[in-house]
This record gives C-alpha cells, structure tokens and sequence, in this order.
C-alpha cells in the first residue's frame, strides 16, 4: 500500500501538507468514478491510482465500471473515432443501442453520492439516471481532445453533458461552452506506480531476457495501444527512415483495452507491414504488464509517440519521467509536456520523426539533456499528489 507521504521524495512537504488540508473539508463525502473498463488505456491507468489516495484523505471514493455487450463497445468505439474527427457512418440503431445499455447500468449510479464522476463518453449517457431529488454534482470528465467532434454524434451527446452541473477537460482549447461550471486538469502519471517506479539491474535483465530483446543496438520505442490514432504502422515505417541512417532496433509495445474492439484488427495489419524484420520487436502485451513497459521505457535509447490525435498522451510522461529523450507530434496533450528544444523534440512526418531521431541519436549529449529536463517537467506538473490536490481544488470549488 502506497500512502501520501511516501510522495515526499518528490514533492515537497508543504505540498502534501496542503492536500490534506483540503481533504479535510472533503471528508466522508463519497466520490462516484464510473468509466468504461478497468484495465487498459489512460482512464483506468489514473483511477487505480487516484482513487486510494482520495480515500487516504478522508473521501469515499468508490470506482465503478460499465458492463456492456460487443455491440455497445462498438458503438462507443464509433463514437470515440467520431470525437477524433475519424470519418465513421452513423446509424440510429447505434443511438438506440447505447442508451438501452446504459439504462441497464443506470443501478451502477450511488444514489447517496456526493459527487458523480462520469470519465468520457462511455458512460455520458447515465446522466439520464440523474433524478430531480438527487443532490449529487455530476461532473463530465472528458478525457479526450472534443473539438473535431463530428455534428451528428455531437448532437446525440451533447444534452447528456449538459444535464452534469460541470464539465472538467485536459486543456482550455478542449471546452465545449455547455453553459455548465468548467475546469481544466490534465492528468498524470504515478511515480511510484509498478509502471514508473525505480527497477533494478536484475530485473531489467529478467524482463528483456523474458521478451528476447538484445541490447546491442541503440533501442527506439513507442508503447502504445494498437489504435490507429497511435499510428503504429507510421512507427514503423519511421523506423526504417531511421535505420537507413544508424543501425538500430524498434520496440513497438502495446496492448488492447477491454472497451477497444479494433485491436485485433490493427495488430494484424502491423503483423502484415512487419513481416519477418528481425530488426523490429512487436510485442502485444498482456493487461497488466507494468513492469514490463518500465523496463522497456528505461532502456530506450529514443521513445517516439507518434500520435495522431491525443487527450494528453500519459505514456509521454511516462517516458520523460525516466528521463528519456522522446521525439512526438504536436497533438493534444503532447503539447503541454514535450516543450520543443527543452523537453524533447516535435515531429509530425514520418520523415521528420525519423529525423529528429537521428538527430538525437547522433548527440547523446543533447538527448541527455532533454531527458533530465523532461523528468524534471513532470515532476513539477504531471504526477500523482499535484493531480490529487488539483481533484480536490475542484471538488471543494464544486461543494461551494
Ligand atoms: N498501456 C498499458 N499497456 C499497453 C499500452 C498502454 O498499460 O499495452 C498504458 C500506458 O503505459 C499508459 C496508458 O496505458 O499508462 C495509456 O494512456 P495514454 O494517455 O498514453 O493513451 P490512451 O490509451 O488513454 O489513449
């Protein structure tokens, strides 16, 4: 079990004598979370963390998940490429589909709760559960970027959102003006996380042995769910720009999340485009498989991300927290932690990732430099206790 103060190592004392102080007018509330699956991807990564910490400082925080069929999971996965602006065809039974599911998990909803946590558009829907008596404050956490949304699902959605008394997003380029109270935090990584904490040279070597990775070539990664929004078939087509120039291998590690049904389909396509390139390590890991991305983070020479779209993108902090150098493009989130020339280096291209990853390649002394800055830039804003007091700056604003 992880407490509060053993945070002290990276943050200073005054600040986490300052979360407790605003637990305190929080205490004995209950805090709702309801997502969409408890494992895989950003949402589930933050609340398993967040959610014992918001109960160390006297709150009830409970974290609820959706159950629903395929279809619902393809449904949301429709709407979710839809807020990315993706082209995707819209049928009314999909509008139909998602509020029958959603009546089904409307028991979820705590009646005695305080506040209810609705963390992206999954779950939206449940804010037709919210009855006139109930004194809760319904909050919509978007957790991605909504300003290409597409009109007609927009529409659907929309007065879901707006039944919520507030609506929290990552960025103030993301609010949709939906009349209700506003707050923007993005989210964060923990740095005592099995994901993030210190590893030993023993189990570096046990991990890389585990998933046959040989170390003698200068490693690029990019640790990512199978999502076309991660570009992955781009990573590899950027690796091979790159290996023209400097031998090297690629790392390209990730996973499927229980509420993402397109996995299978774009590991396969990745599968195709690899085919039998020894120099290329496709690893699709298992749910839970946090000390392995660890040691593969760690021991990157250069970590890519090379998204296409991004709410904020957490495996970039991640990333910068071990004080690798990282190369990404200019989206979402991204944008708050690599600070060009400072934290790390932007790209969009496959052309220009593969340069500037050269580039780092070829001055270790800079990658070096970009990566202790890095580190250093997340620990003043993207980790665990900084999110938890900006949670609970949000929840007192909201008890009035
Ligand atoms: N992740 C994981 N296993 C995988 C791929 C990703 O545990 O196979 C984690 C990753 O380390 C990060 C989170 O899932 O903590 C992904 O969050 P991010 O914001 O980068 O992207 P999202 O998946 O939410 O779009």
């Amino acid at each position: 079990m992880i407490y509060l103060d053993n945070y002290l190592d990276v943050v200073n004392a005054e600040e986490i004598k300052a979360i407790k102080q605003l637990g305190k007018r929080l205490s004995g509330r209950t805090v709702q979370h309801i997502n969409s699956t408890a494992v895989g991807g950003g949402v589930a990564e933050i609340l398993k963390r967040l959610v014992p910490l918001m109960q160390e400082v006297g709150i009830k925080a409970r974290w609820n998940v959706l159950s629903g069929s395929e279809n619902f999971f393809q449904v949301t996965k429709v709407f979710h490429n839809a807020f990315h602006g993706l082209p995707v065809k819209i049928i009314p039974e999909m509008m139909t589909t998602y509020q029958e599911e959603l009546k089904l998990n409307f028991r979820l909803v705590n009646p005695g709760a305080d506040f209810i946590i609705l963390h992206d558009q999954q779950p939206l829907g449940l804010a037709e559960a919210r009855r006139n008596n109930h004194l809760a404050r319904w909050v919509w956490y978007c957790h991605i970027d909504p300003t290409g949304v597409s009109r007609e699902v927009w529409d659907f959605l929309r007065p879901y959102a707006q039944r919520c008394d507030a609506a929290i997003y990552h960025l103030p380029d993301y609010a949709k003006k939906l009349g209700n109270r506003e707050y923007f935090m993005p989210p964060a990584i923990d740095p005592l996380a099995e994901k993030n904490r210190e590893v030993s040279a023993e189990e570096k070597a046990f991990i890389l042995e585990q998933l046959e990775i040989p170390t003698d070539l200068p490693l690029i990664v990019q640790v990512s769910r199978f999502d076309r929004l991660k570009d992955p078939l781009g990573v590899v087509k950027t690796f091979r720009l790159i290996r023209k120039e400097i031998p090297c291998r690629l790392i390209l590690a990730g996973g499927m999340a229980d509420d993402d049904p397109e996995g299978t389909q774009i590991i396969y396509e990745v599968q195709q485009e690899v085919g039998n390139d020894p120099g290329i390590h496709l690893l699709v890991l298992p749910p839970v498989s946090d000390l392995a991305i660890n040691v593969i983070q760690r021991v990157a020479t250069v970590i890519i991300q090379k998204s296409v779209q991004e709410g904020f993108g957490l495996t970039v902090s991640e990333a910068l927290w071990k004080a690798r150098p990282v190369v990404a493009t200019p989206v979402g989130g991204i944008k708050l932690q690599v600070l060009p020339e400072k934290t790390g280096l932007l790209a969009r291209t496959n052309e220009e990732m593969a340069a500037a990853v050269v580039r780092l390649l070829r001055n270790p002394g800079f990658a070096e430099q970009l990566g202790k800055a890095g580190h250093e830039h997340v620990r003043q804003n993207f980790i665990l206790p900084i999110y938890l007091k900006r949670w609970l700056e949000v929840l007192n604003a909201e008890l009035f």
